[in-house]
């Protein structure tokens, strides 16, 4: 049986399952919580020929009826408009109605994009999220964001649709390239930092989680999708200035802004710019007086212990400090104009402050570019 978590959102709270096994059973276990056993399933053109049979066998077993199987290119750029737009005409044409439950099998790509047309087809169909990578698994499957990108930025225009199931189904992990299985572990590190506990965990047990064993996974999609429940649960739609879904950005403004300068050209994967974000921002840490040089050294020895690039030098192409800055200063998660970092006190202990001085982190990048 299947590790089981609840995400508290009241009449719209859903339950994630974890472990091996769930595609061959996924008709049995989403059925009793959707209006029909009517389905179409979105995924990429990598995920499709891996997984779908499995899926599919798992949805006719339990008598759903399957609508439409859509494939997009894989990659980032399908997150479009145009692509959306197909999608929506294609899933209509084969007759999708309000009681037909829009699937993801996929990546964060598929997650997101999948989400965002249950959103938005006949104003809100139900949803069902089977994430097929580490990333998916342990982030963007939980939490409700959806959207595709825009020439002016990334996920600027989506909706809130929370699933109403989430399976992350850790044998589809196996065929994951080791780069993205490690890419998505920064995130794991990440909420390890947040929660505490879940951080000891990860330095015993971190390098079995990139090998790929299977009781080491569970255990960090469960854990980690446990820390990201309670987040969204307190602040689903991240209206807490302080606290909250804001505290999800650790080692992120320095990670977006790598990111973005490296230009999403595939030298540097999301989880990659995250973990040297988040030695980025511990080390930050500790130069404001926050926590002791311990702090910045064990999250750097962690992420290089499990292949992870932990430090800006680690990556394969350089930055000024400029560019990284002015990435910085144009966050869309700043206020005021304000460069908003989340700092640590220790793991378990981390809050957001917009009040870092800007030498500060321009001392910071010139001493570790
Ligand atoms: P992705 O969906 O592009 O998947 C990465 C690659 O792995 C793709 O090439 C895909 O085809 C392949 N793949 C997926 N599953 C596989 C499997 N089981 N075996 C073999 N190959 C497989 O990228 P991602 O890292 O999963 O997600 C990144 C996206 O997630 C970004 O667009 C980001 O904005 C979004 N995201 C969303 C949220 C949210 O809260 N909604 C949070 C974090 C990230
Ligand atoms: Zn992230």
């Amino acid at each position: 049986t299947p590790q089981r978590l609840s995400v508290g959102l009241g009449d719209r709270g859903y339950d994630v399952l974890v472990g091996p096994g769930l595609l061959a059973r996924a008709g049995g276990l989403i059925g009793p919580v959707l209006p029909a056993r009517k389905a179409v399933v979105l995924t990429d053109a990598s995920v499709a020929p891996l997984h779908l049979p499995a899926l599919r066998a798992g949805l006719e077993a339990a008598g759903f009826d399957m609508l439409a199987e859509v494939a997009v290119p894989p990659g980032e750029a399908s997150k479009d408009f145009s692509r959306l737009q197909e999608v929506l005409e294609t899933v209509l044409s084969e007759g999708l109605d309000r009681r037909t439950a829009v699937i993801a099998l996929g990546g964060g790509v598929v997650g997101d994009l999948a989400g965002f047309a249950a959103a938005v087809a006949m104003r809100g169909v139900p949803f069902v999220q089977i994430p097929t990578t580490l990333l998916a698994q342990v982030d963007s499957s939980v939490g409700g964001k959806t959207g595709v990108n825009l020439r002016a930025g990334k996920n600027l225009a989506g909706a809130f649709h929370q699933p109403r199931i989430v399976l992350a189904d850790t044998d589809t992990l196996a065929t994951l390239p080791a780069r993205e299985l490690r890419a998505g572990y920064a995130e794991v590190a990440k909420h390890g930092l947040l929660q505490g506990a879940l951080w000891n965990w990860c330095e015993q047990h971190g390098t079995a989680v990139v090998a790929g064993e299977s009781a080491a996974l569970t255990h960090a999609v469960l854990e980690s999708c446990r820390l990201k429940a309670a987040v969204v649960a307190a602040d689903e739609r991240e209206e807490s200035a302080e606290g909250g879904r804001a505290l999800l950005n650790l080692g992120h403004t320095f990670g977006h802004a790598l990111e973005a300068e490296a230009r999403f050209d595939g030298t540097v994967l999301h989880g990659e710019a995250v973990a040297v974000g988040l030695g980025l921002a511990a080390s930050l840490s500790a130069r404001l007086g926050h926590c002791s040089q311990e702090w910045p050294s064990r999250v750097i020895a962690h992420l290089a212990a499990c292949g992870l690039p932990s430090r800006i030098a680690d990556l394969p192409r350089r930055f000024t400090v400029e560019a990284l800055m002015g990435r910085m200063a144009k966050d869309k998660k700043n206020r005021d104009g304000k460069m908003r970092f989340v700092l640590m006190r220790a793991a378990g202990d981390c809050f957001t402050s917009s009040e870092v001085p800007a030498e500060a982190v321009t001392a910071l990048l010139r001493d570790e570019g």
